[in-house]
């Protein structure tokens, strides 16, 4: 009789469980997920799911019963309950006291200084904090909610005390503390991922640069273009150095400003595959899902190296609406897309079109950097529908 194969629960049935699920095909690895309602994106392909809420503790031990670890595709599991899972003694992975950094930036930023890991300037605003406070602070800065954060919702450019309103009703509402911090001018963003296992064995992927828009990533050029190489390896240290103190198990994403003088500051942290490494899937050996996969399960680590010169990702995001329609063309979008580029990589996430939200992403690579943004632009634009539809 042959062994039955280990299973690993995931929380959360967005696009990142979703493209979990191709490598865990490949590796025979069994997927049990939690989704928030039957059809989300990773639902469609996970036939082992349950709906269930991951606020509630029951949902989550009756999900990972029997199962050989957990992980997750948002950080949005209550701390408690990361560790009474634990304490029932599953493989939570990236455990609790690592995932914290990712799930509250007042904690992060309080850990990476006390590590000498170099941040932007900031202040944590206490309940009685207000708009002097962060006049005294100093204007321009930027106001972020500590917890619960995504995409740019929760952050805030604050110019003006009259500016501070927002951010301190959305605070006084949620509960949730703001932390400000010095506006960075920065040159670009990149961002330094690794996979970590439990055994302590890390990769690091080449670093990336990314571009977004509205708080929204939208593309990412794989090396980052014109670095350093000796800023690249220092961001590659910095995110190895940050994994292993925090013991984070899976995928850890840094993602950092580049500064004008050349120095990186770290923006924040993720502990799953990040919308930087989707890149992966296509432009290098191991993508990260299936590294996030192999650490999570204490296997050893496939190579991120790149297989090819350049890759850039571009994100296909829901263009604004024409007369209440969505515009963007997914599935119709193929038969131009795929003879125009037969080199094109598609992802879809099984989402329907909104306004701004993720739907999908292309992959181009090759030799060529302007020949690769033009082909994943161009393709992105057009299942956006901002391509082709001029006439109409
Ligand atoms: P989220 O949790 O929503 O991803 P981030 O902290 O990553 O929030 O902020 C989203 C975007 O806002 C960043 O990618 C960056 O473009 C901009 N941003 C965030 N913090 C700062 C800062 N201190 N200075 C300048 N821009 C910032």
């Amino acid at each position: 009789m042959s062994e039955p194969a280990p299973v690993l629960a995931v929380v959360g049935g967005g696009q990142l469980a979703r493209m979990m699920a191709q490598p865990a095909i490949a590796l025979g690895l069994p997927l049990r997920l939690l989704a928030e309602a039957e059809g989300v994106s990773a639902a469609q392909v996970i036939p082992d799911h349950r709906v269930g809420d991951h606020r509630d503790l029951d949902d989550l031990r009756a999900l990972t019963a029997g199962c050989a670890a957990v992980t997750f595709d948002h950080e949005h599991v209550p701390t408690a309950h990361l560790h009474a899972l634990a304490a029932d003694g599953l493989a939570v992975r990236p455990g609790p006291d690592a995932l914290v950094h990712a799930q509250d930036k007042a904690v992060m930023r309080a850990r990476l200084t006390a590590m000498g890991v170099p941040c932007p300037r900031h202040l944590l605003l206490g309940e009685d904090a207000g708009p002097d406070d962060v006049a005294a602070f100093g204007f321009p800065c930027v106001l972020k909610t500590t917890r619960g954060g995504y995409d740019g919702k929760g952050v805030w450019v604050v110019r003006s005390a009259a500016d501070c309103d927002e951010p301190f009703a959305a605070a006084r509402e949620s509960g949730v503390a703001l932390l400000a911090e010095e506006l960075v001018d920065f040159r670009r963003e990149l961002s330094a991922l690794v996979a970590r296992s439990p055994s302590g064995q890390a990769a690091a992927y080449p670093v990336v640069a990314s571009t977004q828009q509205d708080g929204i990533c939208l593309e990412v050029v794989a090396p980052a273009p014109d670095l350093d190489p000796d800023l690249a390896t220092h961001a590659q240290q910095v995110a190895l150095r940050i994994a292993g103190e925090l013991d984070v198990t899976g995928i850890l994403a840094v993602e950092l400003f580049e500064r004008r003088d050349g120095r990186i500051l770290v923006n924040e942290l993720a502990m799953r595959p990040h919308n930087t490494g989707h890149w992966t899937q296509d432009g290098a050996v191991t993508s990260q899902f299936e590294n996030h996969l192999r650490a999570v399960m204490d296997l050893p680590l496939g190579s991120p190296q790149a297989r090819e010169r350049w890759t850039v990702m571009v994100n296909i995001l829901g263009a604004p609406e024409r007369d209440g329609e969505p515009v963007g063309r997914l599935y119709d979008g193929f038969p131009h897309a795929m003879a125009r580029d037969p080199r094109l990589r598609v992802h879809l996430y099984g989402k329907d079109l909104r306004p701004g939200r993720k739907v999908g992403h292309v992959n181009a690579y090759g030799d060529d950097l302007e020949d690769c943004l033009e082909r994943a632009r161009h393709a992105a634009a057009w299942f956006r529908g901002d391509l082709g539809n001029e006439s109409e």
